[in-house]
């Protein structure tokens, strides 16, 4: 089945030659792009093709989001952890998330997914570190919602090994042990990774962070990850809660703590990496690790200005975007988040620190590079899978603005995408994502949140 998009305004494909096409098609055959070019191309054969009239609209790739927990999504704008930095806000919120289940990972998933699709992306990696006990299966629980949704998945099989009475911060009703943990993630990496070219769904192997995970899981994540070829996550040097705690527990840095690890090197993308020195910047230059950046969630939590600018002067390290999970961003506004980054770094680096055009490579094709997708996603490239959306430029908020359309995205208001594409399928037209429940959705969102804040911490 063919599909047909033609009248673009402006077509940005962020490969190599970044190229911006005006009055351009783009010729989609079952999951991939076909052709690109201008004009409007004859359509020959005798298979139908749909046609797409997308004048007045502008076409970038789909978005690559490398850093959330979906069942966050549950716990926006929680009060009492409105006003408080990292290691509080963890030990306030930790209480209340133990009462998740099945139920509340499948409906967060389907809002936290739909509300990024909404927002430009269309891959997504998710971090879900959290199993309280007596819950079966919860990983499985977010990756049937994604499938629901249709959007390109790598979720991180996550975990925690390190509760308060090892000194760590999670309360112990949602550690899980060593044992536990690696018998998880062979489970669901045997039942969903897919290594092929083209893959909508992958599995990472995620140990949440130096303080939540013991020594020796860091390194059997690392060893189970390189003999089954996956990739690795964290979370590093977020805070100097953190550091101090590195310091304290293992007398390292953070960084420096996962080079002993064995933790530096190209499997491996971490989130935040706010504090960070400059011989820290230069062994992730040395190793190409990947980066998170998530600047609503360090400025919501007052965890520090990420050394973007700093890190883009070396091309080795592997910069993206992220949304960070909603109890610390509170919305999951992927484009929103291309113009934190620019707006983040601006306000100590200055105006001609970074462009609105890096901030959006960094959330398509930078977050295809950390997620090892770049072959087949990232860039607007014929051969490549078809995941892209459109933004409307014929509106009230971007009216004034469209000289330069690409640029707008990021210093004006695009709002919601108008249509996106993920492998083919249209998954949002005239801005509506396409499913049928989604009132349910919010409905049951809203009441299991409440059922949860109610109770006993
Ligand atoms: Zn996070």
């Amino acid at each position: 089945m063919k599909k047909l998009f033609y009248n673009i305004d402006t077509l940005a494909t962020m490969d190599q030659d970044e190229q911006e096409l005006k009055n351009a098609y783009i010729l989609v055959e079952d999951n991939l792009i076909k052709e690109i070019g201008t004009g409007k191309p004859e359509i020959t054969g005798s298979e139908a093709c749909e046609s797409y009239d997308m004048s007045g609209a502008c076409c970038i790739p789909g978005m690559v989001n490398t850093h959330h927990h979906l069942y966050q999504s549950m716990f926006r704008n929680v009060k009492g952890a409105q006003n408080l930095k990292l290691f509080d806000w963890l030990t306030f919120l930790y209480e209340r998330w133990k009462y998740i289940g099945a139920a509340e990972v499948y409906n967060a998933a389907l809002v936290g997914i739909y509300e990024m699709m909404k927002t430009g992306v269309t891959t997504t990696s998710d971090m879900f570190y959290l199993y309280p006990k007596g819950t079966q299966r919860l990983f499985d629980e977010e990756v049937e919602a994604a499938v629901r949704t249709g959007v390109r998945f790598h979720p991180c099989r996550g975990s925690m090994s390190l509760s308060k009475k090892d000194g760590g911060l999670p309360p112990d009703s949602v550690v899980q042990s060593e044992e536990e943990i690696m018998a998880d993630c062979e489970r669901v990496v045997n039942k969903y990774h897919d290594p092929n070219p083209g893959a909508m769904l992958r599995i990472a192997l995620a140990p949440c962070s130096p303080f939540s995970v013991t020594e020796s899981l860091m390194r059997t994540t690392l060893d189970f990850a390189q003999k089954n070829d996956l990739l690795i996550h964290t979370h590093l040097a977020e805070s100097p809660d953190e550091e101090a705690f590195c310091l304290e527990r293992v007398g390292l840095r953070p960084v420096d703590y996962m080079d002993k690890l064995g933790w530096l090197n190209e499997r491996a993308w971490f989130a935040h990496c706010v504090w960070l020195s400059e011989e820290d910047i230069e062994k992730f230059k040395r190793t190409k690790v990947g980066v998170a950046h998530c600047p609503a969630s360090n400025m919501r939590l007052g965890s520090g200005t990420a050394p973007i600018v700093e890190m883009l002067e070396h091309p080795e390290i592997r910069l993206s975007l992220a949304v960070d999970g909603s109890a610390s961003n509170d919305t999951g506004n992927m484009i929103g988040e291309a113009r934190n980054a620019l707006f983040l770094q601006r306000v100590s680096k200055g105006a001609d620190s970074i462009t609105p055009r890096q901030v959006l490579k960094m959330g398509t094709m930078g977050g295809a590079k950390v997620l090892g997708m770049d072959d087949y996603i990232g860039s607007l490239e014929e051969g490549k899978v078809a995941d892209f959306v459109f933004f409307r430029l014929d509106t009230l908020e971007m009216a004034g603005g469209i000289s330069d359309p690409i640029s707008a995205l990021v210093l004006c208001n695009p709002g919601t995408v108008y249509m996106s594409v993920i492998n083919g399928r249209i998954r949002i037209k005239d801005y509506q994502v396409l499913e049928n429940e989604m009132e349910q959705i919010i409905g049951e969102q809203n009441r299991m949140q409440k059922r949860i804040l109610e109770r006993e911490a």
